[in-house]
């Protein structure tokens, strides 16, 4: 953990937003700064964009960069914490090989450290969140995508070259819809929230009798999770299969990762895990059923305590214990 006096400034970097946060040694966030993602612009726009968003934050913080004990940038995609690399990343594209973390240090001449998206929401729900306490656990974000951070023995687990906690690509479905990464049937192509939006959108064009379009303002590309939520709720035939199936599937992943890492809790965030119970407690009960019993019932899960902040405080928090331990 931190010691007291010291301030982090994080940065999590999106596809379509960055925030920005100075953060103190008890992860209390001074300030907070949200602004929108150039990625169609390409990468000096974007690392404008990340200066710009600093420099508010500081000023909302009333502290100026002399004053960070150190910067911690969670990006999305492949990168290495060890190098500084941000390898590739779908949602920025035309990013690679950028040495973010040597770009970002050389604007502020302070310690600055990388690390995956994913990985610093856990952090930040390891120190500060839901796991708190935990030594082995897993975070998941289920929105748009699947992410997450995979911590061992109290410590984020990235692999030889940093790449690790992959989890939305672990494949459920070898036959499964393709894949951006490539690849096919991966887990966040079948229990994701874009997943669920998608598989409605299939039925309801084939002509099916459902509610879902109208809590969609009758707009077939306005059908999100939240429209199928809501005809869940009123008691749509549909829309409670489609919320059921992605139970199903997100129960499935569940299970692997309870037997391959016998975590001893599961922290659940994003978008997605608003629907609550309905989603929620079938998936468990699916990964109940699949995983080996001594770790299923050794486990237990539980919701993100931290919100869409998750991974601004991580990303701090990541660069202050880092920077504590010098390394
Ligand atoms: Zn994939």
């Amino acid at each position: 953990m931190t010691k007291n006096g010291e301030l982090g400034l994080g940065i999590d970097l999106g596809g379509t937003k960055i925030l920005t946060a100075v953060i103190d040694a008890a992860g209390k966030m001074l300030s907070r700064d949200h602004s929108v993602t150039p990625a169609a612009e390409g990468q000096e726009a974007v690392i404008e964009a990340i200066m710009e968003s600093t420099k508010r934050s500081l000023s909302e913080a009333g502290m100026t960069s002399e004053d960070l004990t150190a910067v911690g940038i969670g990006a999305p995609g492949l990168s290495n914490p060890e190098t500084g690399i941000l390898y590739t990343s779908p949602n920025l594209p035309g990013w690679h090989d950028v040495p973010l973390r040597d770009i970002i240090s050389k604007e502020f001449g302070k310690t600055t450290y990388l690390i995956n998206d994913g990985s610093a929401a856990a952090v930040g729900e390891l120190y500060f969140g839901a796991a708190k306490r935990a030594r082995d656990f897993i975070y998941i974000t289920v929105s748009t995508g699947i992410g997450g951070g995979i911590v061992v023995n109290g410590e984020i687990y990235a692999g030889s070259t940093g790449t690790a906690g992959e989890l939305g690509h672990m494949v459920i479905d070898d036959d499964g819809p393709l894949c951006n990464c490539g690849n096919t049937g991966c887990w966040e192509m079948l229990a994701s929230g874009t997943a669920l939006a998608s598989e409605a959108k299939r039925i309801i064009e084939r002509g099916t009798d459902t509610t879902i379009l109208d809590y969609a303002g009758g707009n077939i590309e306005k059908v999100k999770a939240e429209a199928i939520h809501e005809a869940a709720v009123a008691g749509d035939d549909l829309a409670n299969r489609l919320i059921a199936r992605n139970a199903y599937y997100l129960g499935v992943g569940l299970a692997n990762l309870i037997n391959i890492f016998n975590p001893e809790v599961i922290v659940i965030g994003g978008g997605l895990s608003n629907i609550g119970d309905l989603l929620l407690l079938p998936a468990y009960e699916e990964a109940g059923r699949r995983a080996f019993k001594q770790s299923y019932q050794s486990m237990h899960f539980t919701l993100a305590d931290l919100g869409r902040n998750s991974g601004v405080i991580g990303a701090a928090a990541y660069a202050l214990e880092r920077s504590r331990k010098n390394i």
